[in-house]
């Protein structure tokens, strides 16, 4: 909307031709898109539109016919059409942004990527040299200095406070990573932080929490895209293999924290939080399985609950479908607090291995490009998985067979999910994959010079991730405003 009403400023206000008000306009106005998920890419009814803005709705319709008139003679009538602001009543407002804009970025390298090559080809054509990417970034004196003072008294200890105001500078950790007393250190950090947390648990919920346990980790918005489902199926697996095994013994103990909020009209993601609260009872009352699993999912989760998970979490899940998360944040938050990232190749995750290296994360599941594949040729079936994985039918099984205590319809809705209406975002697809990933968890954690090697290396890497880069990045390239250089 800031387009066409900086169009009506220019023209109404100030007098000024069209030419004239259109240059001001691209110049100042640049587009970065957040996600290609179809519900956020919006779409108003032109009629709407022009009973509500009636002057904005004249100036929409000139900027597209202008669009459609210089565009035609050079690409066709098809192409054109394509790109269209309104196109069968309705005015696609991404289309409008990128139009009346002098850059378009997306949030992570995949990310811009997938716009140039798919999800905005054809803009891309038009105007390559608008496009770009930003990826995004999280403050470290939120995320690091404010919540977290035991690790950052500790980094200070070992390499000085240049890194508060300069967060790259976190990279000179790198230089102590055979060095067992700050390793040893950034165990017991760790060590508080979760019992700091365990408290906060056991006051608010009345869930008793290991902290020796393993803290595996996923908070963000509740959306099938980002895989909740995936991450239950998993807990299910691990709880149904210790009932019928009695393996404990073998098992490092595992505290499941989720945090996550529905939107209020999202009934599929609400039957998702009552299928997890409802595991988390039935886990977290079974003496049978010795406390080696427990369940937490987290009351009002947000930017404050944040701030406590965060510096507790030992494994950060991001297990999204391919393609589907833009950038991700909370993947640099974690990292940024000594975690292990358990991750698809989405997003920013890309960057994150790109810094980290394969070997100190825990990558699973499809790749883009197979995803691409099972899109074109239409040939995934999630059934066909359900029927040859007799473990992953075990755990389907317990969605609507009454394993599940005070789950029935809900139950039965993600079964048909992911069964009937063939499982949309892949979960069964990735659920091997995944199991095995998870799998490799006991064996690093149990090696706990790795593990903190691990952790100081995700530390050391993760101040290349201050959004204090990303902005500066957004000043020169985009904004073109002066700023002060020094960092
Ligand atoms: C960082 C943050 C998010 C974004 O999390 P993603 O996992 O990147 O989607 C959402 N909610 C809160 C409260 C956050 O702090």
């Amino acid at each position: 909307m800031c387009i066409p009403e900086l169009m009506r400023i220019l023209l109404d206000e100030e007098g000024m031709s069209w030419d004239a008000a259109w240059a001001i306009t691209m110049k100042t106005c640049s587009y970065t898109n957040h996600t290609i998920m179809a519900e956020a890419l919006e779409k108003w009814p032109e009629q709407m539109v022009s009973d509500l803005v009636p002057r904005i709705y004249q100036i929409i319709c000139e900027i597209n016919r202008r669009h459609l008139e210089s565009m035609t003679p050079l690409y066709g009538a098809n192409f054109t059409q394509r790109t269209a602001i309104i196109q069968d009543g309705v005015i696609h407002m991404a289309h409008l942004a990128i139009i009346g804009s002098h850059s378009v970025n997306g949030v992570a390298k995949l990310h811009t990527e997938i716009l140039k090559e798919k999800a905005l080809h054809d803009f891309y054509l038009a105007y390559p040299a608008r496009f770009n990417n930003k990826t995004n970034g999280i403050t470290h004196r939120r995320w690091l200095l404010l919540s977290n003072e035991g690790l950052s008294n500790l980094i200070s200890d070992y390499i000085g406070t240049e890194w508060k105001t300069k967060p790259n500078e976190l990279y000179l950790l790198k230089a102590f990573k055979e060095d067992t007393v700050l390793l040893e250190k950034l165990e017991q950090v760790k060590l508080a932080n979760k019992q700091h947390l365990a408290a906060y648990v056991e006051e608010t919920m009345g869930i008793d929490i290991n902290p020796n346990a393993v803290f595996d980790v996923q908070i963000k918005r509740l959306h099938a895209y980002k895989r909740q489902l995936l991450n239950v199926l998993h807990i299910l697996s691990l709880y149904l293999k210790l009932k019928e095994t009695n393996s404990e013994e073998e098992m490092v103990p595992r505290v499941f924290i989720f945090g996550a909020k529905a939107a209020p009209s999202y009934s599929y993601a609400k039957e998702i939080i009552k299928l997890i609260n409802a595991v988390a009872d039935l886990i977290n009352n079974d003496t049978s399985i010795a406390n080696k699993i427990k369940v937490v999912f987290v009351e009002n989760y947000g930017v404050t609950l944040a701030e406590k998970i965060i510096p507790a979490a030992d494994i950060s899940e991001q297990i999204s479908l391919v393609t589907k998360e833009a950038s991700g944040t909370s993947n640099m938050k974690l990292m940024l607090n000594g975690a292990i990232t358990l991750a698809t190749l989405d997003g920013a995750n890309v960057e994150i291995r790109d810094r980290v290296g394969d070997e100190n994360m825990l990558l699973f599941g499809m790749q883009d490009q197979e995803l691409y594949h099972f899109y074109d040729s239409n040939s995934y079936h999630s059934h066909e998985i359900y029927d040859h994985n007799p473990r992953l039918k075990r755990c389907l099984d317990a969605l609507i067979d009454g394993t599940i205590p005070n789950i029935e319809a809900e139950g039965r809705e993600i079964f048909d999910s992911l069964l009937k209406y063939n499982d949309e975002y892949f979960v069964l697809k990735d659920y091997e994959s995944y199991v095995h990933a998870q799998s490799r968890i006991d064996g690093l954690y149990r090696d706990r010079k790795r593990w903190n090697q691990m952790s100081l290396l995700n530390i050391a890497h993760a101040g290349e991730f201050s959004s204090d880069y990303t902005i500066m990045h957004y000043a020169d390239e985009i904004w073109n405003v002066h700023h002060n250089k020094n960092l």
